[in-house]
């Protein structure tokens, strides 16, 4: 089911629509049986699960960390991670740098919104976005691709609840665009849509959607 699954994707999916198999709590043979039918992004949300995954799996698999992560784990992934989609404050982002640096590499990162009804106390908002941008010393941090937003929407069945907050992320997106970005190359990513809601976010402008259980099977 798993390669018909990633085949369905392929077939379905727009060049301009890049799909993150969600592979958290699933085994490596999972992993690799999406891999032989050509998925090469895979998502995992703890971070010594990613990294312990990526000593065992080829190399040129791009692991996308999607959940959140603290500060102490971040020098787990930071060996393996491609991009880290789950930054909500400065003091995460530093640490991504001074990991990656050490590391000797790059490392992308998506700037997360809290756009749901449910409290959260993770994701940024308007404001506070504004406060990390502006941050003097964010130049100084070489070793970060700043590459777009990603974020949740309300787990409910109401469809219009939910288009009305991808459509807030799309718009937030490109406010920041026009307004910190406007000549950045790297700024180009909404991470948005999960199994049951993905139609509605790509509809919205997601660039890259996060399918876990519609690939891999319900979690246990
Ligand atoms: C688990 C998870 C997903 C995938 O969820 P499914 O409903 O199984 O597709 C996507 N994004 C994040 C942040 C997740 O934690």
């Amino acid at each position: 089911m798993i390669k018909e699954a990633i085949e369905r994707y392929q077939k379905e999916l727009q060049d301009n629509v890049k799909l993150v198999a969600v592979s958290k709590t699933k085994p490596v043979e999972a992993i690799k049986t999406a891999y032989d039918s050509g998925q090469r992004i895979f998502g995992e949300n703890r971070a010594q699960e990613l990294a312990e995954k990526a000593e065992q799996l080829p190399n040129d698999i791009q692991w996308h960390m999607v959940g959140h992560i603290q500060t102490k784990q971040i020098k787990y992934i930071a060996p393996y991670v491609d991009t880290i989609h789950s930054i909500d404050k400065w003091k995460t982002l530093e640490e991504v740098n001074k990991r990656a640096e050490q590391n000797e590499r790059q490392i992308n990162v998506l700037l997360q919104f809290h756009i749901a009804q449910e409290e959260s106390k993770f994701g940024l908002d308007e404001d506070n976005v504004e406060t990390l941008l502006e941050n003097s010393e964010l130049k100084q941090l070489k070793h970060v691709k700043i590459c777009g937003v990603m974020g949740m929407a309300t787990l409910t069945d109401d469809k219009d609840q939910i288009r009305k907050e991808f459509k807030d992320l799309s718009r937030i997106y490109s406010k920041l665009k026009d307004t910190y970005f406007v000549n950045s190359r790297d700024f180009i990513e909404i991470s948005m849509g999960m199994t049951n809601d993905y139609p509605l976010a790509i509809e919205a402008g997601s660039t890259m959607i996060r399918i876990g259980s519609d690939i891999f099977g319900a979690r246990g």
